[in-house]
């Protein structure tokens, strides 16, 4: 059982350290659980995302970020993916020439260190078998990582990178990309196959939809840098119903 808990964050551009973003985010995600933020655009979800990630254009002015109570600021990226923090973007967008295979297989050895050597036939069956459950097609994995793919197949490169590293938290931004509903229901069928006792999920998405296939334990609304409100899976259906604009005046500070 592990916990990443995110404490009164506060994170700005690393250019303007001055004005924060991210306006003091407190949420704490356990094994086994699977938190969504929404908000609308431009509320510093993604911003939340990469200071958690350690990206270095955002910089955190104040709060901590603790993996089972010890602070994870002071590491670097691949320091946190290591410790089993998966971000998806912290992976290439593109790489020519390398095959998902090796690069999934270099990504676990790196995850390994210097001293073992990750055993290759291990590694194919267990590349395999994880294939098969998500339903992958066995060529795929010969093609270079991103190189042509559509949106579909990078969400599927995603998962499967996330599948093989069995993290014990995945960071998921899933608001820019425009993505379809193939790409959608790839994301939602791979979450709900990785989901279990072990995985705490983050899902950030401005989409209401994708919480009808990924059904979370928690809902968190993210307004003006501010989770302004929590809930379970129904809070995901009344902000379908009733947009965002109802949060301005119901966050409104009083007089
Ligand atoms: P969301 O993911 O909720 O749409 P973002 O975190 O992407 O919100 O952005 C929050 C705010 O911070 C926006 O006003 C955005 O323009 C600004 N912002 C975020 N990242 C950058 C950046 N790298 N450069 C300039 N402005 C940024
Ligand atoms: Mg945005
Ligand atoms: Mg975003």
């Amino acid at each position: 059982m592990h916990t990443l808990e995110i404490r009164d964050l506060v994170v700005a551009l690393t250019e303007t350290p001055d004005k924060p973003i991210v306006k003091g985010v407190s949420l704490t995600i356990k094994s086994g659980e699977v938190h969504a933020v929404m908000g609308p655009n431009g509320t510093g979800k993604s911003t939340l995302s990469k200071a958690v990630a350690g990206h270095p254009d955002y910089t955190i002015t104040s709060g901590d970020v603790l993996l089972d109570g010890k602070s994870i600021l002071e590491m670097e990226p691949d320091e946190r993916a290591r410790a089993g923090i998966f971000l998806a973007f912290q992976y290439p967008s593109e790489i020519p020439g390398v095959s998902i295979a090796n690069f999934l297989r270099a990504a676990l050895q790196a995850r390994l260190g210097e001293g073992e050597d990750l055993d290759a036939v291990g590694y194919y069956k267990s590349l395999y078998a994880k294939m098969d459950m998500l339903k992958i097609d066995r060529k795929f994995t010969s093609r270079a990582v991103n190189e042509g793919f559509s949106g579909g197949e990078k969400k599927r490169c995603e998962i499967l990178q996330m599948a093989m590293l069995e993290p014990s938290f995945a960071l998921m931004d899933e608001t820019d990309s425009g993505l379809d509903i193939d790409a959608l229901k790839i994301v939602a069928e791979g979450v709900n196959q990785l989901r279990g006792p072990k995985l705490g999920v983050l899902l950030i998405t401005h989409y209401q939809r994708l919480l009808n296939h990924i059904v979370p334990d928690h809902v968190h609304v993210m307004y003006d840098g501010r989770i302004v409100k929590s809930g379970d899976k129904t809070l995901a259906l009344e902000l379908e119903e009733k947009g965002y604009d109802w949060l301005k005046t119901e966050t409104a500070a009083p007089a």
